[in-house]
């Protein structure tokens, strides 16, 4: 073995030297609208102008007739499941692999998620799986385009229209994904996206909500759900609901900001899936490992990068594996979240509100360990590493090399 193959775990030298490239998120252009907001001298999204062109922005970007503002991402899918009519005693099919975002739309609107397993390398819903866990109660299908990867949503369109439910699409990590040529968020009934500050954008916080089916009365009704389910569109007001719905308002200050993230979001999504697309070039030809698939004619914009092991053709733990990575300079992390959704303590209890079962006792719906076995393998195998738009072709050559580094380290 030479020199420079001696892992820096073991005091050789590491495979990443320089730190990783870093840039501004935001410049004079956000500034600029802040500024504008405060002179309009209110910052209430119905009578500013920010929130509004933010919107119309997102729109003319997307090719949709309508979207909504909304308070956060997860505010956007509580307020698309309350759009598409999601009620209590409803099942929404998800997947188990998800940020918590997926899931407080539809407990608050005492509704039932049933999980659906992944594909074992586009990480993403598998058709078969949804089709399967198909009830009379089910009402919609909340699909995950993980890390900026699109499902495959031709089947999944498809299954929807046989049993008439409704689908939309968390496009919280995907930005300008793209599905045979067609963009994530725009295939559904209703695509949710986030502005948090851990996304491709940021407004601190934030969501957009895209009403996909061009139906004013369904904008009418979505607009509503993120505001008291007071009518608000126009110069009408109606302050008279007729059932329950959130304030999951959007202020001009979010507005502003999102209006000068937008134009960052081309470039920075071109680079993304630039560098993700190099990373599994590079590491595609290592058996010790599979690659993040992206299916035919669609483009992933990457949010995050993650790999998994293949445990037979490897002599170490992915506790070791993970550990030697770091030591090389890179950053990673054991899979994504702990565990998959329906083993947390929430789920596995059947109890999302204090000293009630409810809505779970509404259903006999189980969760139990071995539900989703695909899912549940991605997760004890998977290796998260980050990606941002700011890296360098540098940092990227050494990304690569660290990992096959490792990987011939401990290969059998
Ligand atoms: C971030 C995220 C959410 C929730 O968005 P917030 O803005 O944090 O509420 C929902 N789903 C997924 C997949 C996410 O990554």
């Amino acid at each position: 073995m030479t020199h420079t193959n001696k892992l820096a775990i073991h005091g050789g030298e590491k495979a990443k030297q320089t730190p990783f490239g870093t840039g501004k998120r935001f410049g004079l252009e956000e500034a600029r609208e802040l500024l504008e907001a405060l002179e309009q001298n209110t910052l209430f999204y119905h009578f500013g102008n920010k929130v509004k062109r933010f919107i119309a922005d997102f729109n003319e970007m997307y090719g949709v007739p309508y979207s909504v503002a909304t308070s956060s991402g997860t505010a956007a899918i509580h307020v698309a499941l309350g759009a598409a009519g999601v009620t209590v005693g409803d099942e929404v099919i998800t997947s188990p692999i998800t940020d918590q975002g997926t899931m407080i739309g539809i407990l608050y609107q005492n509704a039932i998620p049933v999980f659906a397993d992944l594909d074992p390398y586009t990480y993403n819903l598998n058709p078969a799986s949804i089709e399967a866990r198909i009830t009379p109660r089910t009402k919609a299908i909340l699909v995950v385009h993980l890390a900026g990867n699109a499902c495959d949503m031709d089947p999944i369109m498809e299954i929807a229209r046989k049993y008439n439910i409704k689908v939309i699409e968390d496009c919280a990590q995907a930005y300008l994904t793209e599905y045979k040529g067609r963009l994530a968020g725009t295939m559904g009934d209703y695509g949710c996206f986030s502005t948090n500050d851990f996304k491709h954008i940021s407004t601190g916080d934030g969501g957009i909500v895209t009403v996909n089916s061009g139906d004013e009365e369904d904008y009418r009704r979505t607009h509503a759900f993120a505001d008291k389910n007071y009518k608000r569109i126009g110069e009408s007001l109606d302050r008279n609901p007729s059932s329950l719905a959130p304030n999951y308002r959007m202020s001009e200050l979010q507005g502003a900001v999102g209006i000068g993230q937008l134009k960052r979001l081309e470039w920075l999504c071109g680079r993304r899936a630039e560098l993700g697309s190099a990373l599994t070039e590079g590491l595609k030809d290592l058996p010790q490992l599979t690659t993040m698939q992206v299916l035919p004619d669609s483009r992933c914009t990457y949010w995050f990068y993650m790999f998994r092991l293949v445990e037979d053709k490897l002599n170490c733990t992915r506790e070791e594996f993970g550990a030697a990575l770091e030591a090389e300079g890179i950053k990673n992390r054991l899979g994504y979240i702990p565990s998959v959704v329906y083993m947390q303590p929430m789920f596995q209890n059947k109890q999302a509100y204090l000293n009630s079962q409810f809505p779970f006792d509404l259903t006999g719906t189980d969760y139990k360990q071995g539900d989703c076995p695909v899912s549940e393998e991605i997760l004890r195998t998977a290796i998260q590493v980050p990606l941002n738009e700011f890296y360098t072709d540098q940092d990227l050559q050494e990304m690569i090399e660290a990992i096959r580094k490792v990987t011939l380290y401990y290969a059998k």
